[in-house]
């Protein structure tokens, strides 16, 4: 499924090096490397501010927590993400509230938020937090709009889109507030847990800052509760070293990604979308969109047989997500019920996420699609 001992080894000497040097400086906590870092992010994302904290989820909660997300405020998110995702917006003291994806791209449909924005709850509503699931943005032209019609805050989960755009612009610099996360499974990883949020306002910045280190703007004087989430110097010293590698990577993706499609299509599995009927639906790039392809989800129907008969052959797959947010006993308290997303939950029991990294080779990728011809025939 993803085999990151291939990335490491030419980066052996380098992450090493870099490493040294923190102890050598014996910044732990912040300092010099994680400055340098977050310089180098908010020039590559083309955003003001990068500011580096302790991992996506606390990047989440800084997000939503500066940009006013609190007792009172409404959240409207995807019930199909990553727990956090709405975890965050409780944390914060913020209300939860779900509209359906769209079942083409697996992100948050702009046309059910209206929905939502119209019913009964729609007035409560403060902020939209688009997922960029997978690796593309969710339609930020839509909720561009949305945003600016009806005067609502726009905070991007980017945990996964490191480097996606939307019409020229990068993930982080959409909307007000952007959240990325480093865990090691993601396109910018770190050795452990680590996160950024990015914001093209000052304000918002000043008060992630505040909100990252208890709330002190002078030290030991706290002008608001806020938590230790803090990036480490260790992490920042690695991620400041993949940096250099970053585009090289997304552009290597992007080839797996353009491989499987010519691969699938030789096959003659691929079929039209968005649902599936007896061959497999592959994933694609939205016009506009830059997709940087965190996942190559592909939908079928016999889709647990499927993995199963990989996992005989030893090829990886996974599934993201098995069960919708809006199901998960921990949100019972959202009041929704089976049928209340009837999108997110097909997609649930039809996606199925295989084997991309940048140092797949062709060869593998054949493999993959042999295996799954060979299960649909
Ligand atoms: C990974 C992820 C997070 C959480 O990031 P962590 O660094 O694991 O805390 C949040 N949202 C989405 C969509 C993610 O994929």
């Amino acid at each position: 499924m993803l085999d990151l001992k291939r990335q490491y080894e030419p980066l052996q000497k380098e992450l090493l090096e870099a490493l040294g040097h923190v102890l050598q400086t014996q910044q732990f906590i912040l300092g010099e490397q994680v400055g340098r870092f977050e310089k180098s992010a908010a020039a590559h994302l083309g955003v003001a501010h990068a500011i580096g904290c302790s991992s996506g989820t606390d990047a989440l909660w800084l997000a939503l927590a500066a940009a006013g997300v609190g007792q009172g405020v409404t959240v409207v998110t995807t019930p199909f993400s990553f727990f956090a995702s709405v975890s965050s917006i409780l944390r914060a003291g913020g209300a939860a509230v779900l509209a359906d994806i769209d079942p083409a791209t697996f992100n948050l449909s702009p046309q059910s938020v209206e929905q939502v924005l119209e019913g009964p709850n729609g007035n409560s509503v403060r902020a939209i937090l688009p997922v960029h699931l997978y690796g593309q943005c969710a339609d930020w032209t839509a909720f561009g709009r949305i945003g600016r019609e009806r005067g609502l805050k726009l905070i991007e989960d980017a945990a996964q889109a490191w480097s996606a755009e939307w019409e020229g612009t990068k993930a982080g610099g959409l909307g007000d507030i952007a959240a990325f996360s480093f865990y090691p499974t993601k396109n910018m990883s770190a050795a452990g847990d680590a996160g950024m949020v990015t914001t093209n306002s000052d304000e918002l910045a000043e008060r992630v800052r505040m909100l990252r280190q208890h709330g002190m703007r002078r030290r030991y004087y706290h002008d608001e509760i806020g938590w230790n989430t803090r990036m480490d110097g260790f992490q920042g010293a690695i991620l400041d070293v993949k940096m250099r590698y970053i585009d090289g990577w997304s552009h290597a993706r992007r080839t797996v990604a353009r491989r499987y499609h010519a691969l699938f299509h030789a096959s003659g599995l691929a079929e039209a979308g968005p649902y599936p009927s007896h061959g497999i639906v592959l994933p694609h790039e939205v016009a506009g969109s830059r997709h940087v392809w965190h996942q190559y989800v592909i939908r079928t129907r016999r889709r647990d047989a499927l993995r199963d008969f990989l996992a005989i052959r030893q090829i990886g797959s996974e599934i993201y997500y098995p069960l919708p947010l809006h199901l998960q006993d921990a949100l019972k308290s959202l009041g929704y019920s089976d049928g209340s997303f009837p999108e997110a939950e097909r997609a649930a029991h039809e996606v199925l996420a295989l084997p991309i990294f940048p140092e797949l080779r062709e060869d593998e990728q054949q493999t993959v699609v042999n295996a799954i011809a060979e299960f649909l025939s």
